[in-house]
């Protein structure tokens, strides 16, 4: 247990709470929900289906907004959880010109079935 520096509630650093929060390792989740000392945006992991091995994007933001949406165009026009279904439709989501940077990006290759 720790003893919050905002409000000196004992607090689980460990909790599920905490953990969906963020914040400092020294303030309660209550704290950092009220404050919003929490600025940092998580990293977005991608997965592409390319060849027999699944290639792995993950990349940064700016804002949360920024992240959810692309998020969401992202599994609109790459069919996650629909299927190739999703490209015969006649509209797709815009993608692009959010601000965000790639943190890594991992690929099998593409030429699987080992032809030179
Ligand atoms: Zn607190």
């Amino acid at each position: 247990m720790r003893e919050c520096v905002h409000c000196d509630v004992q607090f689980n650093p460990n909790s599920s709470a905490k953990k969906r929060v963020g914040g400092k390792i020294n303030e309660c989740p209550d704290c950092v929900e009220e404050l919003g000392t929490e600025t940092a945006v998580k990293y977005l992991g991608l997965q592409a289906g390319d060849g027999k091995t699944a290639g792995i994007s993950i990349v940064a933001f700016e804002s949360d907004d920024d992240r959810q949406a692309y998020s969401k165009a992202w599994k609109a026009v790459t069919g996650f959880h629909k299927g190739k279904s999703c490209h015969l439709s006649g509209s797709q989501t815009t993608i692009g010109s959010r601000p965000m940077r790639h943190v890594a990006y991992n690929a099998g290759n593409s030429n699987h079935k080992g032809k030179a």
